[in-house]
């Protein structure tokens, strides 16, 4: 690929504005865009069927916060030490409270989850009580809400150019601004002119394992249950005409799932979700053979509360889930009700009722005794008896003096044994390019770059802490600021 300052000498396609992803964020800001009068092309690197990334296979939650003031005191709170600039936490306060009147304004229906009070995640922080979770229609999950976003766009004459990704972004090189993109579509490369700007809304780098051990903390690898089709490209596209990065490190998990090689997608075991309760014994132990955290606790989007901090969740890689034949003939592993989650949703995988198909696939491993088990996944066998027996007399006390598990508090003890590897593994992450307050890209020192915007998860605000709903809500309030800002730039040509 040309460098961005090498001109094309031919445009193949234009529109006054070129939005790169149609997830959440493509749509707030292409359907903005569109009722604001311009005309709008949306690249979309996944094949039709299989865009909408994320947000497809989301619990379809967005956040309506119900009060501005208390929305700032929230978000600052959720940033702690890692802040992000007034203005910003004003905007995003500001717009998140006008969700539901703009999705409403389009026809669409939205409807407050009946959630328990944990729907609110940090419920002790300040201005915790704007918190209202939404989705679209009767019910949540089954991609419903996203199916309302990419109706009202689909019902608009906005362009989709499916299967072809968005790869640099073309820039001028005298004056810094952002001319178009460069696409790839068929095997050849397409240049795509931008007459007003260019919107990143392609997603986060979840399926980007070089980013994923450059940027995450402390994270061999990891696997997530969104879209394989976010690999990170909008970081690269903005790092090569200049943009700062933000909030790398931040990221929704990790939380523990198994990852086959032959599925682009996790899954997460039902023994180890804090809501399930399955019969017979099942624990999870890192390269020592011992345990190294509280398996069924309900963490806050991968952050666990050690030593009255939020961290994020320990994954001594590679980690095992060992677990007795009560536990295995109890039902299948894995939850494969088809709510959210692209391994459901889309990959569809036909996990077997009994487990019997993943064993003999070697992705469950089987042995007579907890000895010869420990031997086949590479464990100490001494120590595999010994961090059992602890377990199973922690059981038999009703506690867990190690980690304060309460939850299925099942002896292990019923051969055949059995492991499953378990990798660290994410919903989403939340950094790249740098925004500003009306969702332009900044170079390092805060200048924007002129004709480049971005929204969603691809550099959201999130830098800490996390709220569940607040990233499809952000991909809605800044898919319309940045819709709105690029509307209102002077075509250059
Ligand atoms: C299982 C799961 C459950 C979740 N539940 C919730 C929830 O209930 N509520 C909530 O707020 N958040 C939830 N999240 C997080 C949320 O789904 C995402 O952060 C949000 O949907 C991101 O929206 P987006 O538009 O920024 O990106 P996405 O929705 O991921 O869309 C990005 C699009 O860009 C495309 N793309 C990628 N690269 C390119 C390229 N080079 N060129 C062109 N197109 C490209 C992708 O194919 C995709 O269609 C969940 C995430 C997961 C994985």
């Amino acid at each position: 690929m040309e460098p961005p300052t090498t001109l094309p000498e031919a445009w193949d396609e234009e529109a006054d504005i070129v939005v790169v992803g149609f997830g959440a964020a493509g749509f707030a800001a292409s359907v903005t865009e569109h009722e604001l009068g311009a005309d709008v092309l949306i690249l979309e690197k996944a094949p039709e069927g299989k865009e909408g990334g994320n947000t497809r296979v989301a619990g379809q939650g967005y956040l309506n916060t119900s009060s501005e003031e208390s929305a700032v005191a929230y978000l600052t709170a959720l940033c702690g030490i890692y802040k992000v600039p007034e203005e910003m936490v004003r905007v995003w306060a500001h717009e998140m409270c006008l969700n539901n009147d703009w999705l409403r304004s389009l026809g669409a229906d939205p409807q407050e989850h009946q959630h328990p009070p944990e729907g609110i995640e940090f419920p002790d922080l300040p201005g915790s009580d704007c918190v209202h979770k939404f989705h679209d229609g009767p019910t949540y999950g089954y991609s419903l809400t996203w199916k309302r976003f990419e109706s009202l766009v689909k019902e608009r004459p906005i362009r989709i150019a499916y299967e072809t990704p968005g790869r640099s972004l073309i820039q001028n090189g005298a004056t810094g601004e952002i001319l178009g993109v460069r696409a790839e579509r068929g095997g050849k490369v397409i240049a795509v002119k931008a007459r007003k700007a260019v919107v990143l809304t392609c997603g986060g780098f979840e399926n980007n394992q070089e980013m994923i051990r450059d940027y995450l903390p402390d994270l061999p690898y990891c696997y997530t249950s969104g879209s394989p089709y976010n690999e990170g490209d909008g970081v690269s596209m903005a790092l090569a005409v200049g943009a700062d990065l933000w909030h790398m490190n931040n990221f929704a998990g990790p939380t523990m799932a198994f990852k086959a090689a032959e599925i682009p997608t996790s899954f997460s075991m039902q023994a180890f979700h804090f809501s399930k309760e399955m019969a017979g014994g099942a624990i999870a132990v890192g390269p020592d053979a011992k345990r190294f955290t509280d398996e069924k606790y309900k963490n806050r989007h991968g952050k666990v509360l050690l030593h009255g901090t939020w961290k994020k969740m320990p994954t001594p890689c590679p980690m095992q889930m060992i677990f007795d034949d009560t536990h295995m003939t109890a039902g299948p592993l894995w939850d494969k009700a088809p709510k959210h989650g692209w391994t459901q949703l889309v990959e569809q995988y036909p996990w077997s009722d009994d487990n019997s198909a993943e064993l003999e696939k070697g992705w469950i491993r089987k042995a007579d005794t907890l000895e010869a088990l420990a031997a086949i996944v590479n464990l100490d066998p001494q120590a595999l008896v010994a961090t059992v027996a602890r377990w199973n007399e922690g059981c038999a006390a009703g506690n867990d003096p190690e980690h304060g598990r309460t939850r299925m508090l099942n002896p292990i003890e019923n051969g055949p044994f059995y492991a499953i590897e378990m990798s660290p593994s994410m919903l989403n992450t939340q950094g790249g390019p740098r925004r500003n307050e009306k969702a332009q890209i900044v170079r390092p020192g805060g200048t924007p770059i002129p004709r480049l915007y971005s929204a969603g998860e691809l550099g959201s605000i999130y830098s800490y802490l996390y709220q569940g709903t607040g990233n499809i809500g952000e991909c809605l309030v800044f898919g319309r600021i940045s819709a709105r800002n690029a509307v209102a730039e002077t075509p250059w040509a």
